[in-house]
Order: structure tokens, then C-alpha cells, then sequence
């Protein structure tokens, strides 16, 4: 069994251009209708920073709440944290880069800076009764510095776990990931979750290679929604309904219906009016309408 947590209502739809809230709330509510167990919903961020989130509370208190489906919020800083917590989330996330200079041009800080500051927001957090999970940004590599070393993010995983981080995720940010940075760093230090992209489409390879070594934890973002921020054109997040795909053929489950799955990704298609960079959906077995 792979656990698949659904990305593409916060990490994708904070890439892509803004759409409207009540297309956000079809977009959760078809989601939490295809078996997936963990959905990322929204991020309680500064609206000028992002205001692809800015209307977060209401897609919040717009969807319907399956109560098979675990739902997550991700937060920047005690602001989005008091935010998530005050709208019921009790799965929360954070992120830290290992990389300093993409620390420093994502989040104005530098790394060790946002660890200090991660050290209040899981005190925080636990006091509400919720949980942390710390998303270790850039880890395979980073546009800036280049090669990120295994044992940076290991002392980054070190620290925050210290601090009481309930979980950890990897994040291949931009794209850099291949099956053998991915055997290296595995080497190193053990995440919960991986979050890969498929900006140069070792996507799926990478996610071979850790189920491999025992990964069993995926983000994935259905129609491949989020493009690369570094690479306008580009594809980012890996596509749910390939890797749902690919896993049920090997006989792995995901407790997702993939026929469910791909009609979500061409209802998103429609909410987002673009082509999703997605194998599957393009040649899925259903019969194309855009
Ligand atoms: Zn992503």
C-alpha cells in the first residue's frame, strides 16, 4: 500500500494563475471523491505574497469534509499558524529550505533563521493539539547553489525533530531529482514523505527508487497541476493519476479509483482552462472533451 497525499488544491493552484473560490471547492470536493486518504488544501499565507490563497478561509468552509479524508494547511509563520489552527486543522505543515540562498529568496531568511522560527511554530502548533511536519525544500539539489549535501539536510532533519517535528517530507523543489541523488540522500538521512517533481521527468523513476528503499509516502498532484517556479513553461509536481497508474499495474494499491481520478483531472483542465501536463490524462481510456 502507497499512501498518495493530494497536492494540487495548495502546492499546484499557488503555481498556477488565480480561479475562483467555489471552482477551488469543486476542485477538493471531486478529490475527496476518489479514494484519497490525505489532501493538502490550502496555505494561510500573506495575500500579497501569494494571492492565489488569499481567499483560504472560505474554500476552508466552502468544501464538504469527507471524513475518510485527512486534510492538511500549510503555514509560513506564526500568522498562518494561528490561522490554521483558529479554521480546525490539526495536520499542519512548514517549510524550511536546505538550501540558504533559496531560503533566503522564498522566505526573506536565512536557513538557520527559519529553523529558530520553526522551533516556536511547533511549540505552537502542539499546544493546539496539532500536528507539525516539517518540509525540507530543495533537498535534492537547489537552482541557486546547485548539489544540496545529503548531510545538510540531515542536520536540518536532526534539528527540527529535536524541536518535535512529527514528520518530515523532502521536497525535490525544482526538479533536480534523479534515482541515484535520491539513493544518496536516503543513505543519509530517512524522510516520511517525498514530494517530487517532474520538471525534467525523472518523476516517476524517483518515486520507484524510494519505494525501494521503503518509502512508502508520495505528494502528487493531480493533472500534474503547479508549474515550476523557476522555469515558467515547465512541469512541476508529478501527475496523481501517473503515479496511481503506474502503482496499480505493479499490483501496489492506493485505495484511489484511477477512472475517478482522471475525470478530476479533466474537470481541472476545465477550472484552470489549459492543457495539465499529464500521460496519463492524455492518453487515458476515456475520450478527450477539450
Ligand atoms: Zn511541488
Amino acid at each position: 500500500m502507497v499512501s498518495i497525499r493530494e497536492v494540487a488544491p495548495r502546492d499546484g493552484l499557488q503555481n498556477e494563475e488565480p480561479i475562483p473560490t467555489d471552482a477551488k471547492v469543486r476542485l477538493i470536493d471531486a478529490l475527496s471523491g476518489t479514494g484519497v486518504r490525505r489532501i493538502e488544501a490550502v496555505s494561510f499565507v500573506h495575500p500579497r505574497a501569494i494571492p492565489q490563497m488569499a481567499d483560504a478561509d472560505d474554500v476552508w468552509a466552502g468544501i464538504t469534509r469527507n471524513p475518510r479524508v485527512r486534510y492538511s494547511a500549510l503555514i509560513p509563520n506564526t500568522r498562518g499558524a494561528q490561522r490554521a489552527i483558529a479554521a480546525g486543522f490539526t495536520e499542519i505543515e512548514v517549510v524550511v529550505s536546505a538550501s540558504d540562498t533559496h531560503n533566503r529568496r522564498n522566505l526573506n531568511r536565512s536557513t538557520d533563521e527559519s529553523l529558530d522560527d520553526i522551533t516556536g511554530l511547533i511549540s505552537l502548533i502542539h499546544q493546539a493539539g496539532a500536528t507539525v511536519e516539517v518540509i525540507v525544500a530543495t533537498s535534492f539539489g537547489c537552482p541557486f547553489e546547485g548539489d544540496v549535501a545529503p548531510a545538510r539536510v540531515a542536520s536540518i532533519v536532526e534539528r527540527v525533530r529535536a524541536d518535535g517535528a512529527d514528520r518530515i517530507a523532502f521536497g525535490d523543489t525544482t526538479g533536480m531529482a534523479t534515482p541515484r541523488r535520491v539513493r544518496d540522500l536516503l543513505a543519509e538521512v530517512r524522510p516520511d514523505l517525498l514530494h517530487f517533481h517532474d520538471t525534467r521527468g525523472t518523476g516517476l523513476a524517483n518515486i520507484i527508487t524510494a519505494l525501494d528503499l521503503g518509502v512508502t509516502e508520495f505528494d502528487a498532484s493531480v493533472g500534474g497541476i503547479g508549474g515550476c517556479p523557476y522555469a515558467p513553461g515547465a512541469s512541476g509536481n508529478v501527475a496523481t493519476e501517473e503515479v496511481v497508474h503506474m502503482l496499480h499495474d505493479m499490483g501496489i494499491d492506493t485505495g484511489i479509483d484511477l477512472d475517478a481520478l482522471i475525470e478530476v483531472a479533466e474537470l481541472a483542465e476545465k477550472l484552470l482552462g489549459r492543457m495539465l501536463p499529464s500521460g496519463v490524462l492524455r492518453a487515458g481510456p476515456r475520450t478527450r472533451l477539450v
